[in-house]
């Protein structure tokens, strides 16, 4: 199970172990839990949620509405998804994620969190300089976009719908989803447009 630091692994282990002492959980217990969110639970859930909300405008309004209980029409969500906010990027508004406190992400939604976005750096800059942060993403967004920033909290996450790229009219709904990638429901990338 990846960790933000050797201070959180040791706390990790020590929990671990004192729960299954203690009977309340089993090894096996542990060690599926840890491979369903490596290999079976990734961005491809949040992906499906972002494709049908550029197909379906009731969809998407009940998903900004209230992003958990639409997400579960999809089957989407569970542990670490309980309350998933999801913010609109428009050409006004470019939305970021990240929690500033510790590492808080929807696992549920998009699986794993990415080593940096648990980076100390990142949970700063996002704040101080989430331009540069997005630009150095390869990011350029144009200067009248305005960013907001939302900080992740043990309570609520958040899932970025990013914006339905150019010349996707004719795309199927398994095609858009494959355009959705990780980094754009994040803030940090944008949907990728089709052909490149
Ligand atoms: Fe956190």
């Amino acid at each position: 199970m990846p960790l933000a630091n050797d201070e959180t692994a040791l706390r990790m282990r020590a929990i671990e172990s004192l729960l299954i002492e203690k009977g309340l959980l089993t090894e096996e217990v542990v060690d599926r839990i840890a491979s369903t969110y490596e290999h079976d639970i990734g961005p491809l859930r949040g992906a499906r949620v972002v494709a049908r909300a550029w197909t379906d405008p009731t969809f998407r309004a009940r998903l900004l509405a209230d992003g958990t209980a639409a997400m579960a029409e999809l089957g989407v969500g569970g542990f670490v998804a309980e309350h998933v906010v999801v913010v609109a990027n428009t050409p006004e508004v470019h939305n970021l994620v990240t929690c500033t406190l510790c590492s808080c992400y929807p696992w549920g939604v998009l699986g794993l969190p990415p080593s940096w976005y648990k980076s100390p750096e990142y949970r700063a800059r996002a704040v101080r300089e989430p331009r540069a942060v997005i630009a150095e993403f390869g990011v350029e967004l144009p200067p009248a976009t305005a960013i907001r920033v939302w900080d992740s909290s043990a309570e609520v996450r958040y899932l970025v719908l990013p914006q339905r790229p150019d010349g996707t009219d004719g795309l199927a709904e398994e095609e858009l989803a494959a355009l959705v990638t990780r980094d754009s429901m994040v803030g940090t990338g944008l949907a990728v447009a089709p052909g490149r």
